[in-house]
């Protein structure tokens, strides 16, 4: 269908438009973007994997032993040992009975929330949540409540009132094909465990205590704290000392600091099986390569035996802030590797953006509605692929920007 007249027009005069850059380098500190090399502030890629040669090697193994395509959905005949050995790894790396591999996170988070939610369900989703998020409630057709970020105590509030008004869920009808089955939940909360544009953290610990208290169920998703928060990498329950069992359940991704594509979901036995029955974005879709498992097994090897790139990432957050703090710079409340600068409206972000570029920095502007409107700003993220001296150069830029 064509945009109603204009709609491209206006998105470009709001400073709103959307382009795309042509990389011709794997991710790294540095990337080729056209006939320039550019220190890259921009990708998710944590711990310096995308790129890095045990991981290319199990990938071109993988794809020796296996081939390219897997063929066929996990059902049908697509799901191979890789698969499943890759499962079995991260059940046991994120302290779950089980894992259950999807081909991108936007579909992991798509396929938990339709099968578990419906039309009875209320979903309570933080006011920042990611997308796929957010799109996941509107499949499932859920009640959908959004809470005011990260407040736990607003969420009690309605927790309670949804209870006041359904104190005993429905019995839910039997034998009606995907619909309206007792793996349903009358309630869900689900959250971003650390949020992507402003790296942060959901008060985990507080949400897993409100659905115990509610009987309901808390699916977060820890996109970007898997690998990175924790001292072993096991993420953001590990980050805020609780067990990853029910009611919880992890969405995680392996696009970001595991460096390759997919993503998974962990928790218990019964939910898994449920998934597997009846999440439509794990049934009608073709497995992911196994090469790409194949290298995602090999990159978990190393973000757990490789602690010092979680270290280093630290150090790097830290010198980022203390000099950024110097320099006047106002940064959100995050110690995690995504920093935003908020700089208010979107020309404001888009014009420091090309800035730093003209310096020979990328960082991207995010703007709406991908953040809220006024909330525009720079999003910095580190990698442990970064040196000091890189984090100096991004500071020397932003100082240079500021003046200007
Ligand atoms: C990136 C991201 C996703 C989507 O994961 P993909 O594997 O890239 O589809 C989901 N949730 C959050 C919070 C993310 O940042």
């Amino acid at each position: 269908m064509k945009p109603p007249e204009g709609l491209l027009d206006q998105r470009r005069a709001a400073g709103l438009y959307r382009e795309r850059l042509v990389l011709s380098s794997p991710q790294g500190a540095e990337v080729r973007v056209g006939d320039e090399t550019l220190l890259s502030f921009c990708s998710n890629d944590y711990l310096g994997l995308a790129n890095h040669p045990r991981v290319v090697a199990a990938f071109k193994d993988g794809a020796e032993r296996y081939g390219v395509g897997a063929g066929a959905s996990h059902l049908v005949s697509g799901h191979g040992r890789a698969h499943h050995l890759l499962e079995e790894e991260l059940a046991e790396f994120v302290g779950a009975p089980r894992a259950l591999l999807f081909s991108t996170g936007y579909m992991a988070n798509l396929g938990v929330v339709t099968a578990l939610a419906g039309r009875d369900t209320a979903v309570f989703e933080d006011k920042l949540n990611h997308a796929s998020l957010i799109d996941a409630a509107r499949l499932a057709r859920a009640r959908v409540l959004r809470y005011p970020h990260a407040d736990a105590a607003w969420l009690a509030t309605k927790l309670a009132q949804a209870r006041k008004k359904s104190p005993h869920p429905r019995p839910l009808p039997a034998g009606e094909g995907d619909k309206g089955l007792s793996h349903q939940s009358a309630s869900l909360i689900t959250t971003d465990a650390v949020f992507s544009m402003d790296g942060d953290i959901a008060p985990l610990a507080a949400l897993m205590e409100l659905a115990r208290r509610y009987g309901a169920r808390l699916l977060a998703d820890d996109a970007h704290g898997l690998g990175v928060l924790g001292a072993t990498g096991r993420g953001s329950f590990e980050h805020a000392g609780i067990r990853l069992e029910p009611p919880a359940i992890l969405v995680g991704t392996l696009g970001k600091a595991f460096g390759t594509f997919g993503a998974f979901v962990a928790g218990a036995d019964d939910l898994i099986e449920s998934l597997i029955q009846f999440a439509r974005t794990y049934i009608y879709t073709t497995a992911l390569p196994p090469a790409v498992a194949e290298a995602t097994r090999a990159s978990l090897k190393i973000a757990r035996a490789e602690s010092w790139r979680r270290e280093r990432l630290r150090a790097l957050v830290a010198r980022f802030r203390r000099g950024a703090r110097e320099l006047g710079l106002e940064l959100g409340p995050s110690e995690t590797p995504i920093q935003p600068l908020i700089l208010g409206d979107a020309e404001t972000a888009l014009a420091a953006s090309r800035k730093l570029r003209a310096r020979g920095v990328l960082v991207p502007a995010i703007r709406p509605p991908t953040v809220p409107v006024g909330s525009a700003r720079l999003r910095v993220t580190f990698s442990a692929a970064h040196e000091e001296a890189h984090v100096d150069r991004l500071l020397a830029a932003l100082a240079e920007v500021r003046r200007t």
